[in-house]
């Protein structure tokens, strides 16, 4: 039987090139998009599972506007099989909790024999981390986060590296399940000829109705939170460089600094 592995990827603005608007917002227009780029751990991780020689399909869903599509093409050309783009105006404005059921709606009445569900520990621009967890929640199955390695996977259990603040973890997971992978730095350079291939598959959009969710838990209407501003927090701290000092001038330093701040202290 096929082991189809539901990946869910964020469009979001390129983190290296944010510009903010006078009123704290970010900055879309002329922006880059890119995919998470945790997100991209998360396809790694599913196409990792692909080349343990095992019949995978790694179906690649996204909610977001049509140009979200830009996003699912490029993780067909990086090796998942189907595209699915959630896309209706009734969803704009979803928090997280909006999100988490638009997505398992999707799911349950799409992927239903569904094994594996891989997110990205985190978004980059709204940052929360909260949609993976409620997404399980709302599927009803077991969920990992912080996700750095798959070390043993077979027909009903997965084994994973999980890493903490303190030390690292070795989880099992009962099958389906959801992981939310933290490897945000690998690079998939996909070659010309997947390019080429994604550029000519059909990504399938699917609306509200499709999807049969309840108007009351999508979008801003089933969104409790709302973000009333974000900004860029002052950082008043200074940084004094040192370099190519001898050890003894980096001592001095360190010495006197401490002493400053003891006479701050009184
Ligand atoms: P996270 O939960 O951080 O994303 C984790 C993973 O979930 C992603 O890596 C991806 O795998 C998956 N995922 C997330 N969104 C999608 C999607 N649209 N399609 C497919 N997969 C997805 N909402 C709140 O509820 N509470 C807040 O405090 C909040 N603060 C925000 C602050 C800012 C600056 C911004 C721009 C938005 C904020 N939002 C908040 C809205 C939030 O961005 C959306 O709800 C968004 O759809 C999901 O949350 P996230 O970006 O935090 O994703």
């Amino acid at each position: 039987m096929t082991f189809k592995i539901v990946v869910c990827i964020k469009q979001v603005p390129d983190t290296t090139d944010i510009r903010w608007t006078e009123h704290n917002t970010i900055q879309r227009d002329g922006l880059d998009s890119v995919i998470n780029p945790y997100d991209i751990g998360a396809i790694n991780l599913a196409n990792y599972i692909k080349s343990l020689n095992r019949e995978v399909q790694i179906i690649v869903v996204t909610m977001g506007p049509f140009q979200a599509q830009d996003a699912l093409r490029e993780a067909l050309a990086m090796g998942c099989d189907e595209a699915y783009l959630l896309s209706d105006k009734k969803f704009s404005g979803a928090d997280t909790l909006a999100t988490a059921y638009t997505l398992s709606q999707f799911i349950k009445n799409i992927v239903p024999d569904f094994k594996l569900v891989i997110c990205g520990q985190q978004a980059v621009d709204g940052d929360t981390a909260q949609t993976p967890s409620s997404l399980a929640e709302k599927l009803g199955i077991a969920q990992a986060t912080n996700i750095t390695e798959l070390i043993n996977l077979s027909n009903d259990c997965v084994i994973l590296k999980k890493e903490t603040q303190f030390c690292s973890q070795e989880i099992k997971l009962p099958l389906p399940s959801l992981v939310a992978c933290s490897c945000n730095n690998i690079e998939i350079n996909p070659d010309i000829n997947s390019y080429i291939r994604s550029q000519k598959s059909r990504i399938k959009i699917l609306n509200a109705e499709e999807l049969s969710v309840s108007e009351d838990n999508i979008g801003l209407k089933g969104s409790p939170t709302q973000v009333k501003k974000a900004y860029r927090p002052v950082i008043t701290r200074t940084t004094e460089l040192l370099e190519e000092a001898s050890s003894e001038t980096y001592a001095d330093f360190i010495l006197s600094e401490i002493n400053k701040c003891k006479a701050d202290n009184g």
